[in-house]
């Protein structure tokens, strides 16, 4: 059964109020925990203060200072005079059959922006999204084909993960966690607002906010070779390269940002991101588009770049990804039976290689369709609120 929710009377109640003061008050969820004590000091609050407060915003999703009932009076009097923790409004909120739930949100000036929460027996993963919109302009991606908007805030970034992970938790009736696992997949080219993303990055990994493992955060690019670089000294995580195509003309087409940084100074990148990375092997995203770069000399060139002959090739791991279609976009998903004799060449090449499972099918949450109902730009409000009249029916 497939659900469907306007949440964002109950849900978004620390947005709506927090909004009205918004251009005065801090929001809390903008700093990782060096940033909150920096904020804490100019308030003449020590450090353990500001992990006392963090602790309470990431890990017990409180967002009244009040409610902080270890902190001083007088700290929590001074909070309410300055700052907040600023949710963002949720507008919909789709449960798929299969458990995946796709949250549209509300950031402003007529953009949405979605996060997907992805139950599986042994995890729980949310695709957050770092942009409204993106710039890059993947020829098979629905969010590449409503253009950019704007870079999200850390804060924007953070309240996708703070919003989730406490809303499952009181739907489920539990109290540890429920993410484990966060990429950076949603809408947006992470790398491409990398001044927000490294502070999120940090929320996700501290211990006294949600405490994911290194391993357990993803960031997905397109291949923004300079701030791979940057990337691996400031914050090193799980890597993921939208690969897509073998050779530079192809992937030229389908990935526009491959003219500037072609697949050879893209693989040099990733090599070196591998010294730093806590995981041994980056993993490569391949979108199966049928009849263009799904053919066996595409799997051949492919082997050639990562297993060559002589020289460095890369440690990796391959995910082929069935395309979604979108009208635009002009092409059509690769078959499963291609889909399967392209994967094993590269298997018995001795490349693990996975087919992505679709998911959220019946609430288009799968890859390429975040936030489609939105992609027109210059008439995105009315979209939003046809899409908040759109979430009261039940979606058959
Ligand atoms: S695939 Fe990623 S980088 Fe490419 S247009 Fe879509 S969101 Fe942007």
């Amino acid at each position: 059964m497939t659900t469907t929710t306007d949440t964002s009377a109950v849900l978004a109640a620390p947005a709506a109020k927090a909004a009205a003061t918004s251009a005065t008050m801090t929001n809390l969820l903008e700093f990782d925990l060096d940033g909150l004590a920096a904020f804490c000091e100019k308030l003449g609050e020590k450090r353990f203060r500001a992990t006392q407060l963090f602790r309470w915003i990431h890990q017990r999703g409180a967002h009244e200072f009040d409610a902080m009932s270890d902190l001083a009076k007088a700290l929590r009097d001074k909070l309410k005079g300055c700052a907040h923790v600023q949710a963002l409004p949720v507008i919909t909120e789709h449960v798929s059959a299969d458990g995946t739930v796709k949250w549209l949100f509300d950031v402003g000036d007529g953009n949405a922006v979605e996060a997907v929460f992805i139950p599986e027996d042994d995890r729980g993963t949310l695709c957050v999204s770092s942009q409204a919109g993106c710039a890059v302009g993947c020829r098979f991606c629905s969010t590449g084909h409503q253009g950019f908007s704007r870079n999200l805030t850390t804060g924007e970034i953070v309240a996708q993960l703070w919003f989730a992970e406490h809303a499952l938790r009181k739907r489920l009736g539990r109290d540890e966690r429920i993410i484990s696992n966060v990429v950076m997949m949603g809408m947006g080219e992470p790398l491409q607002n990398y001044s927000a993303l490294v502070p999120a990055l940090r929320v996700m990994l501290d211990d006294h906010a949600y405490g994911l493992s290194r391993r357990r955060v993803t960031v997905s690019t397109s291949g923004v070779v300079p701030m791979i670089d940057r990337l691996a000294q400031d914050c090193p995580v799980a890597l993921a390269v939208s690969l897509h195509a073998p050779n530079d003309p192809l992937r030229d087409n389908l990935v526009p940002l491959n003219r500037k940084y072609p697949i050879e100074e893209l693989l040099a990148a990733c090599n070196r991101y591998l010294e730093h990375a806590p995981r041994d092997f980056i993993t490569f995203e391949y979108c199966m588009l049928d009849g263009v770069n799904d053919q066996i000399e595409h799997a051949q060139q492919l082997i050639a770049l990562v297993k060559p002959a002589r020289g460095e090739g890369v440690r990796c791991k391959f995910n082929l990804i069935p395309f979604n279609p979108f009208p635009a976009s002009g092409l059509l998903r690769s078959s499963h039976a291609q889909v399967q004799a392209f994967g094993k060449l590269l298997s018995d090449a001795g490349i693990v290689t996975t087919v992505r499972k679709t998911r959220g099918d019946d609430i288009d949450a799968a890859c390429g369709q975040l936030a489609g109902d939105v992609k027109d730009r210059t008439k995105a409000a009315e979209r939003m609120a046809k899409q908040r009249t759109i979430a009261l029916k039940p979606v058959t």
